[in-house]
């Protein structure tokens, strides 16, 4: 018997028995939810206000399994999935709890939440207005080429995920604004534009969460990456948290052995298929459901990697990461990135310095053995590139962060190590100034010019 029809076998049965319906709860149903009555009329009221202005969903799953209820407010899980007061500034959250309670109509509420996101940024590191790839002289929606090698696709049918993050820095996609939203339904546009870049070795399906599509859907879309057309796209990366919010897409939805066939097409046709999995406490990783599907996914010859960003109130502990990558690495997966919180959304309330964020990361991989040190430091997703914390130094009497680029919007850029002077405060890489008497980061006309053309850099 071939290895490809052993695997195969693999997934026609169903080896646990799980009754677990995937039900949804919005800000529009959340007084249904059974596990808040335990929570007092002051704190409910507070979820109330907050899920008015930012994204609110959250599965029974998560709810039922991942939270420890006898740990609310501080369970990371309950922080992960429900707003909280500190998350939006106090004035507004006055204003928008003044309007819920003299009972205002929806449209008096969207308004102001509208109001509200705009104080957010919506779109950090110009995500909506640069890096539109162009097909036939048209800017390709759902698509972004940011960096030469690889590109990002947000797939119309993954543009929510099965529960929201309270964190999450695509919040703006889930708040309703369609002109906030970048999503494509266009296959066949998608695999044209990647016939045409042979220097595109990656393709990242992302969202939203991608993996809340039916199988049909990733069939359409990935299927053609088996042609010698788009040979040159070696890896497929699927950028997703459903191993904590909906383990069970992977053991009992009715597309689930599919999907996992079709993971394994690709990996027997040579292509490497890689999860970019979400993960942002252990806690997330305990159910035997999602350790079922972790072991299917794998079975196909899927790699799964992990990331998260550190987070204040959920993971900001070199306990927790210690434990979470420890973990990873004995159930096969790979630790790959500790991220900084993004500049969007309820960042006030989640940031973390980067001084501070640096110490969590050395203090955790100094506590893993050698294969969990996959895990890249502090890395923060900016204008100009993925820039990593490297170190915190002292250089001819100057207290210096040791950044380099990870990848950069001129590959040239990759691997060069610059400094920021030390500062204990700063959260982001618009916050920090060049050490040893420079004016500029060495990257910074380059970059202004780019911003200027708003232009991609090949
Ligand atoms: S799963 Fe990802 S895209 Fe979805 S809410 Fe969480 S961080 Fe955002």
């Amino acid at each position: 018997m071939s290895i490809t029809m052993q695997r195969t076998q693999r997934f026609t049965h169903k080896p646990l028995t799980d009754h677990t319906k995937y039900r949804v709860y919005t800000q529009r149903q959340f007084h249904q939810i059974e596990a808040l009555k335990r929570l007092n009329p002051e704190q409910r009221f507070e979820i109330e206000v907050v899920a008015n202005v930012l994204p609110f969903r959250v599965n029974e799953y998560v709810i039922n399994e991942l939270i420890d209820w006898d740990n609310v407010p501080n369970d990371p899980v309950f922080q992960l999935t429900f707003p909280q007061r500190g998350m939006i500034e106090p004035e507004d959250f006055d204003r928008m709890a003044s309007l819920i309670k003299k009972k205002a109509n929806r449209k008096e509420i969207t308004q102001l939440a509208a109001q509200i996101h705009t104080k957010l940024n919506p779109h950090p590191a110009g995500q909506q207005e640069m890096n539109v790839p162009m097909l036939d002289n048209e800017p390709l929606g759902g698509m972004k080429h940011k960096y030469r090698e690889t590109v990002l696709f947000f797939p119309s049918q993954g543009q929510v995920c099965h529960s929201y993050c309270t964190f999450c820095f695509r919040w703006a996609q889930f708040v309703g604004n369609t002109e906030l939203r970048f999503a494509s339904h266009e296959a066949e546009k998608l695999h044209r534009y990647l016939q045409q870049h042979p220097e595109v070795t990656d393709i990242l399906f992302t969202g939203g969460d991608p993996m809340v599509m039916r199988t049909r859907h990733w069939e359409n879309y990935l299927k053609p990456f088996l042609a010698p057309e788009l040979a040159h796209v070696q890896t497929i990366r699927i950028g997703t948290k459903s191993l904590t919010f909906w383990p069970q897409r992977y053991v009992y939805d009715d597309d689930a052995d599919d999907l996992l066939r079709l993971l394994e097409k690709l990996v027997n046709g040579g292509k490497h298929v890689a999860f970019m999995a979400h993960f942002n406490h252990w806690q997330e990783m305990q159910t035997p459901v999602v350790r079922e599907a972790m072991r299917r996914i794998r079975d196909t010859g899927a790699v799964i990697r992990t990331q998260a960003p550190l987070i204040n109130h959920i993971n900001n502990d070199p306990g927790v990461w210690v434990r979470m990558w420890r973990e990873q690495i004995q159930l096969g997966l790979v630790p790959y990135y500790m991220f900084v919180e993004r500049d969007t959304g309820a960042k006030r309330y989640f940031e973390v310095p980067l001084s501070q964020t640096y110490e969590v990361y050395q203090k955790a991989i100094q506590q893993v053995s050698g294969l969990g040190r996959t895990a890249r430091g502090p890395s923060m997703s900016s204008g100009p590139g993925k820039v990593e914390i490297q170190g915190i130094t002292e250089i001819q009497g100057e207290k210096v962060f040791v950044l380099r680029f990870i990848q950069g919007r001129n590959a040239d850029w990759v691997q060069r190590p610059f400094f920021a002077k030390y500062d204990p405060e700063a959260t982001w890489l618009d916050e920090l100034q060049p050490a040893f008497g420079q004016e500029r980061f060495f990257f910074a006309d380059e970059y202004a010019e780019m911003v200027g053309d708003n232009i991609l850099i090949f």
